[in-house]
């Protein structure tokens, strides 16, 4: 096989994808490529991967059960540390139960894979992150999407009676535009239409709500109303997986049948230990969702006062429109150069022509570095 041409036209395209190394990291400071930088792309949006508590929990889970598991949950490698952390997922959501995955990716995957079957229909947001996208495609289910938010668009696909059951997949908080999904017109739909919803809340889960728990409840949604949830640990909970939190049937389903489940090494112990520190720290901690969201309405704020084209979001992610993705990489070039990390999001990730600067705020940023960087970001567009 020879990769060359493809290689080269992607090149081409500005569309070439590489990484950069991390030398060290003291969140929101960081040094990369030999660079002392301000991470404005990192979704810790509490601060919470370098608490230390959480940090003194990882170790004092390493000493306790090792640095790996050893194995998959059901052969040998499920620990108190993973149980109890279940527990608490599911007390904190407000759910019968919950199941750990070790990411978010494998968590949708395996759950749309092991709920659905090919006499089944499964309706997505076009805007879904790519694993609620492949998931539904693996599933061999009559896989349709719908246009972004577009509760017309969703209530004409549901009223043609195409398959025995459906499935509503949405991101909770859109990953590249930070947006909200309608979810009290989804959960009035899918009872209308009897259909089933899951909400993917990567990004709301530690973040919105009065206690933290997420987009549901933001929006005062319960398990009866949006009965799949899934959400990560590796953004604002600050550490590494995922769950999937319902009814008692749903995850013993998902046990028996979610192959990215079975089929993998259980997360470390260790790691379920730091999380449920940070877990509780979300929780306890309150001034750093405030202190987000304080960020948040500055940025905006100052950004609209100085003509940025910052998109409409209320969340955390704050992308700017640029348009080309060739533009969309100079501008993050020249924002490096100046001392802020800001990834360029570029198709086929977002839509072409839509290619972006995805700003994203944390509670640990302070203002005379949210003020940098819309200094620079005023230049670097402008230039
Ligand atoms: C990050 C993300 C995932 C994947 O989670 P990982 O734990 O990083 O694999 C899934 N869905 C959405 C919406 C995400 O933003």
């Amino acid at each position: 096989m020879d990769f060359s041409e493809e290689l080269k036209r992607l090149e081409q395209q500005g569309l070439y994808r590489s990484r950069r190394v991390i030398e060290e990291t003291q969140f929101p400071k960081i040094v990369v490529d030999g660079r002392k930088v301000i991470n404005f792309c990192s979704n810790d949006y509490l601060g919470l991967s370098q608490h230390p508590s959480v940090k003194q929990a990882f170790i004092e889970g390493v000493e306790r059960y090792g640095a790996g598991s050893g194995s998959a949950h059901l052969i040998c490698g499920h620990s108190q540390a993973h149980h109890a952390l279940e527990e608490e997922l599911a007390d904190f959501t407000g759910r019968d139960r919950a199941l750990l995955f070790s990411t978010g990716f494998m968590a949708n995957i395996g759950t749309l894979s092991a709920l659905l079957k090919p006499a089944d229909r499964v309706l997505e947001d076009r805007l879904n992150h790519a694993s609620l996208l492949d998931g539904g495609l693996l599933s061999r289910a009559k896989f349709r999407r719908y246009q972004h938010n577009d509760m017309s668009d969703l209530k004409n696909k549901l009223s043609l009676k195409e398959q025995e059951n459906t499935l509503i997949v949405s991101d909770g908080v859109f990953s590249m535009d930070g947006d909200l999904a309608p979810l009290p017109d989804m959960v009035r739909l899918a009872r209308q239409y009897k259909a089933t919803l899951m909400v993917d809340d990567a990004h709301g889960f530690g973040v919105l709500g009065g206690t933290g728990a997420g987009v549901l409840e933001h929006y005062g949604l319960k398990q009866q109303d949006v009965p799949i949830l899934m959400g990560t640990l590796g953004k604002a909970v600050g550490t590494f997986g995922a769950f999937v939190a319902g009814s008692e049937q749903l995850i013993e389903i998902l046990i028996q049948k979610a192959r990215s489940y079975i089929y993998t090494t259980a997360m470390p112990a260790a790691l379920a230990e730091a999380t449920r520190v940070s877990l509780r720290l979300v929780q306890t901690e309150t001034w750093r969702r405030e202190q987000l969201m304080h960020n948040i309405q500055s940025f905006r704020f100052k950004a609209e006062q100085r003509g940025l084209p910052v998109m409409a979001s209320g969340t955390a992610i704050q992308p700017l429109l640029i348009g080309s993705a060739e533009q969309a990489m100079t501008v993050s070039q020249k924002l490096m150069e100046k001392g802020f990390w800001v990834s360029a999001i570029r198709p086929p990730t977002v839509p072409k022509g839509q290619a972006r600067l995805r700003v994203t705020l944390s509670a640990v940023h302070q203002p005379e570095q949210i003020d940098g960087l819309l200094d620079a970001l005023e230049k670097s567009i402008n230039d």
